[in-house]
């Protein structure tokens, strides 16, 4: 996903085996990232290209007018089943297949109007009967769209206008009486209906409240850092040979206090799982629902009423102003190069995009800053070699030529003040050095690929304000020197990449209609670069917490931070997630460095491991201990047992988890109750009580009971799952947050009054410190909290 698709590397890898030695050791040998990316590049061959093409193809990423049809008439399916939501995503992707301004479109968008209507969302409604009509709605459909309008407006208490839609509808139908008697009496009756629905409302003396206007969330920062925009002034930038760039603590932080908060410089859309054509071997279109059909392309908000590009059917959004604002910024350039991007992956794309995004002339502006060529204000871009050359800027090459830096601190500008911008940007480390030849050939080549598109797509002619070069005639297998600059800069970015991308994450809420106890699940939404965020290092125990509102990052501590202490965040390899020889491998390959955190160094390298990744004795229960053959911990045990044999009886067991959660989604409650008490019993024999397993299964049999009605035997099990939670991840972790979450959300469908507030005031107090004080659980834990209380005769203070 992140990398090019399979079959690419695959090819560009067994180029690389054929390339005779010398080539490939001038490569491996390259100093500077412009030797890499010239010599690479002059190695793009018309027969890659035809590779590259090939694969491009098959991702369906144009208008196709067959498969809006096709995804009409499946939406139509879900809406006759009444599943409206499912339909509401199908009419979606039946309009990002229809060109602008046709029939087609127009009835999509009526249709899922009529989806957004059974689901009670009627803004949303009216806004896509805007839609349609503007595409051309047809005329002879128009009266049954009208009539949903006025129902619409008469909801919402839009009286006014409900009337205004009413006696339009009755002058159309008046002067047009072509319809059929039957359907003509239809509608006469539901205006009727309508009209006397808007004359009651009228009688009522209070006016209907304006749409609940929702509070401004006051997320900002208490005090914004001067040095560093975007963070907290409790925070300061500092620099050292050793740690490199890193934030301290400059005053005693408290636990959920928002030390950063920062927009994506640039974000690309994680686009799920791409249908991907093989030769006609499954059917063309399939109705299977991704990331990219249920969030904008640019804010990333989640919505079921997407826009479509007027150009394609892959790029979407929340509305008409996002649409735009990706078209004029970065859209244009790529969604001709819809299928490439997707074949080349995410950090070619994003690599592309934030040279976009920063256009060209602060690239130029960047690049030359660091040349130390202050005072020429023409923005085209000098094609000296000494531009090449400090695009290989890099920090150990900074040190031989002092010429290049004039800022103590990379990334800052001259008054050391460092701000989420290009200039920071570029200044992120590509490690150039670290990566392996091979990589280094497979991400030069993308990018001379891509250049090569873009150059074949005209693309300078869109750019303003740049030096033209001269419209090619020939066709040439040399790159203009304007493209090999963008290359090489593009080159730079992806292997940026590699260590500052940052995933943003979301939580996803799954469950079948069914289940009452939100099955949420993190995932990752899209991949961003944050060049604030990036100045933190790694700890496999960090002392912060990140969370994402759309594009926004907010950092806030998890813990108390002393003065002078170092600020935090885990990379992904995490204490509670990964052992410790696990994590030393993933932080090595992936981020070049060897993390001597503390969780790392006190962790002695063999023993048993956690409790809750460990096994236990079958006759006395204490922890076996040992590498191939365990033996039970208890001196005055004798027992012993092979680790495989251990082993593959948990590899058993969660096969059998996995069956019980499948019998649990598909509604056979009692199958999976037997079937996880059976799970429960295997365990005991071998699992501690702590194991992540057991405490799976208790979670499991939680939601079981649960969807069965039975709150209390629910709320037992979750308890249990609760204590190994906390075994594993901390009392104050997010994990533990989000099953307290679950936990409270259970003893309110159950009515336990105390036990339910009680409940929810712990996991508010979890939550808050992560996600802070405006996050969605919050808000879903205080409407139970007033909720609750409304209940109740007198106020309960904290009981137990
Ligand atoms: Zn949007
Ligand atoms: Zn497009
Ligand atoms: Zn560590
Ligand atoms: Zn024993």
């Amino acid at each position: 996903m992140d990398l090019p698709v399979d079959e690419w590397k695959a090819y560009i890898l067994r180029k690389w085996a054929l390339l005779p030695t010398s080539i490939r050791d001038t490569i491996s040998t390259a100093g500077t990232l412009s030797d890499v990316f010239l010599h690479c590049s002059s190695l793009f061959q018309p027969e890659d290209e035809m590779v590259l093409k090939r694969l491009s193809r098959g991702y369906l990423v144009g208008k196709d007018p067959n498969a809006s049809l096709f995804y009409k008439e499946e939406g139509n399916k879900k809406f006759q089943e009444k599943d409206y939501m499912g339909a509401a995503v199908l009419y979606s992707k039946g309009v990002s297949h229809s060109r602008p301004n046709t029939e087609a479109i127009s009835l999509c968008y009526a249709n899922r109007s009529a989806a957004f209507f059974h689901l009670g969302q009627y803004e949303t409604c009216l806004e896509d009967i805007i839609r349609a009509q503007s595409h051309g709605y047809p005329e002879r459909l128009q009266p049954k769209m009208m009539l949903r309008k006025a129902e619409c407006l008469v909801t919402l208490g839009r009286l006014q206008e409900a009337s205004q839609t009413i006696s339009d509808l009755e002058s159309k139908l008046a002067a047009k009486p072509t319809l059929a008697a039957s359907h003509f009496e239809v509608l006469q009756r539901n205006l009727h209906r309508l009209k006397t629905k808007v004359q009651k409302k009228e009688n009522l003396s209070e006016t209907f409240p304006a749409a609940l206007t929702k509070a401004f969330k006051d997320m900002d920062l208490m005090e914004e850092s001067e040095q560093i925009p975007s963070a907290s002034s409790s925070v300061s930038l500092c620099t050292d040979p050793l740690k490199g760039r890193h934030l301290i603590a400059t005053k005693d932080i408290l636990p959920g206090e928002l030390l950063v908060k920062e927009a994506a410089f640039v974000s690309v859309l994680n686009p799920g799982e791409m249908p991907q054509l093989h030769h006609g071997l499954e059917s063309k279109w399939n109705t299977r629902v991704t990331n990219g059909d249920l969030h904008c392309h640019c804010c990333l908000k989640h919505t079921l009423a997407t826009v479509p590009c007027d150009q394609c059917s892959y790029a979407k959004y929340c509305s008409q102003e996002c649409m735009q604002q990706a078209w004029e910024l970065y859209h244009t350039v790529e969604c001709p190069q819809g299928g490439l991007l997707l074949t080349l992956g995410i950090f070619c794309h994003i690599a592309l995009r934030v040279t976009l995004l920063a256009r060209f002339e602060d690239v130029g502006k960047v690049v030359r800053k660091l040349c130390g060529e202050i005072g020429n204000k023409d923005i085209c871009l000098p094609e000296s070699e000494n531009m090449l050359k400090t695009l290989n800027y890099d920090l150990g090459e900074n040190e031989e030529n002092g010429k290049i830096v004039e800022t103590p601190i990379p990334g800052c500008d001259i008054n050391g003040k460092y701000e989420n911008n290009y200039n920071a940007v570029f200044n992120l480390l590509p490690h150039t050095e670290n990566h392996s030849p091979e990589h280094k050939f497979l991400c030069a080549l993308s990018v001379a690929a891509l250049c090569r598109q873009l150059e074949a797509a005209s693309f300078w002619a869109l750019k303003p304000g740049l030096k033209s070069s001269k419209p090619k005639t020939a066709v040439t297998h040399v790159l203009s020197p304007e493209l090999n600059i963008w290359g090489v800069v593009m080159l730079r970015h992806m292997l940026q990449l590699q260590c500052n991308a940052q995933a943003i994450t979301t939580i996803q809420h799954t469950g079948s209609k069914e289940s009452i106890i939100t099955e949420s699940r993190e995932i990752r939404l899209a991949t961003g670069i944050f060049p604030v965020v990036s100045l933190l290092n790694h700890s496999c125990r960090p002392n912060t917490s990140v969370s994402f509102t759309s594009t926004v990052a907010t950092i806030r501590a998890s813990q108390q931070i002393a003065k002078g202490q170092e600020i935090l965040h885990c990379y992904g390899p995490h204490e509670s997630r990964m052992a410790v020889a696990e994590r030393q491998q993933k932080l090595r390959s992936q981020y070049f460095f060897e993390c001597t955190c503390p969780a790392c160094h006190k962790e002695p390298r063999a023993t048993a491991g956690p409790r809750w990744a460990a096994f236990c004795c079958h006759s006395c229960r204490a922890v076996m201990q040992g590498e191939d053959v365990l033996s039970c911990g208890n001196r005055s045990c004798t027992e012993s047992v092979s680790r495989s044999h251990l082993v593959s009886r948990l590899q058993d067991l969660q096969q059998q988890v996995g069956m019980a959660q499948k019998l649990l989604r598909s509604g056979k409650l009692e199958q999976a109750v037997q079937q996880l008490l059976g799970c429960q019993h295997a365990a005991e024999s071998f699992l501690p009580a702590e194991h992540t397993v057991v405490g799976e299964i208790d979670d499991h049999l939680a939601q079981a009971y649960a969807a069965l009605g039975d709150w209390e035997k629910s709320a037992t099990h979750l308890q249990k799952s609760l204590q190994v939670v906390e075994v594993r991840h901390g009392p104050s972790s997010i994990e533990m947050g989000r099953e307290l979450f679950k936990l409270a959300q259970i003893f309110f469908n159950g009515c336990a009054i105390p036990e339910a507030l009680n409940t929810i005031q712990k996991a508010e107090k979890v939550l808050s410190v992560h996600c802070g004080p405006w996050s969605d659980e919050i808000e879903e834990l205080q409407k139970m909290k007033s909720c609750l209380l409304n209940l109740l005769p007198i106020p309960v203070g904290p009981s137990g």
